[in-house]
């Protein structure tokens, strides 16, 4: 859950603002949470993150996370560059090649179409950075399998609300918004750990915050959970 800044705070050094409020866990946790500050340079939003609803919150905690995560300036992709896991990648598209394929090569992202570059390009990219998304998303389950009591049915890429980046559903499918390419990794990392926290507990009780301090032990720390659902 998140909602907007008033609009004098509503953007900082070009960032638009985004205010995440934690869900439902017990005041035990809460008080243990910190708040957190994400910037995603790439798509000009800072995600501020606070262990309570109507916690205190300034223009210094903005400043502080600036300095601490050394000033980084917004940086909006052009026409000829994508965003994935928070990481600028370039777009380079090679026509008349006689097949369609795609694949990344360091920070480029190569595209051949079978002859002239047809509009379906945006489609084909989208499709390749979802595919990107599920490849880390599985990478990092495979991470916490050793601590996992039990796994997904399957993981998807699925576009949800925009405020939400993660969803489990009763029979253990595990959905993450496509949106999670724009965030820095670490965020998709939470979020899977989170929803994973779900397959044990599907709710949020003490048993779901005891199972995820298993599987994540520093999320407390980093405590992006609360806007999860
Ligand atoms: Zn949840």
């Amino acid at each position: 859950m998140f909602r907007r800044l008033t609009p004098e705070t509503d953007r900082f050094r070009g960032y638009e603002v985004l205010l995440f409020r934690q869900g439902r866990a017990p005041s035990a946790v809460r008080r243990l949470m910190r708040r957190t500050v994400v910037f995603a340079p790439h798509r000009g939003k800072v995600g501020v993150f606070l262990p309570e609803t109507s916690g205190a919150f300034s223009r210094d905690d903005l400043e502080r996370a600036w300095c601490e995560q050394g000033a980084p300036a917004v940086q909006l992709p052009t026409a000829d560059e994508r965003v994935l896991l928070g990481r600028l990648i370039r777009l380079k598209v090679t026509p008349y090649v006689g097949y369609d394929d795609a694949w990344l090569d360091g920070v480029c992202l190569n595209l051949t179409c079978r002859r002239a570059p047809t509009k379906d390009i945006d489609s084909r990219v989208g499709r390749f950075l979802q595919t990107e998304l599920l490849r880390a998303a599985e990478a990092a389950l495979e991470r916490f399998r050793p601590r996992l009591t039990k796994l997904p049915s399957q993981i998807v890429i699925k576009p949800l609300r925009q405020r939400i980046l993660g969803q489990c559903t009763r029979d253990g499918e595990i959905r993450l918004n496509p949106t999670l390419l724009q965030w820095p990794e670490t965020v998709l990392e939470e979020t899977l750990a989170h929803e994973l926290s779900h397959l044990v507990c599907f709710n949020h009780s003490p048993a779901f915050w005891e199972t995820l301090t298993v599987l994540l032990p520093d999320w407390l720390p980093r405590s992006l959970c609360h806007y999860l659902t």
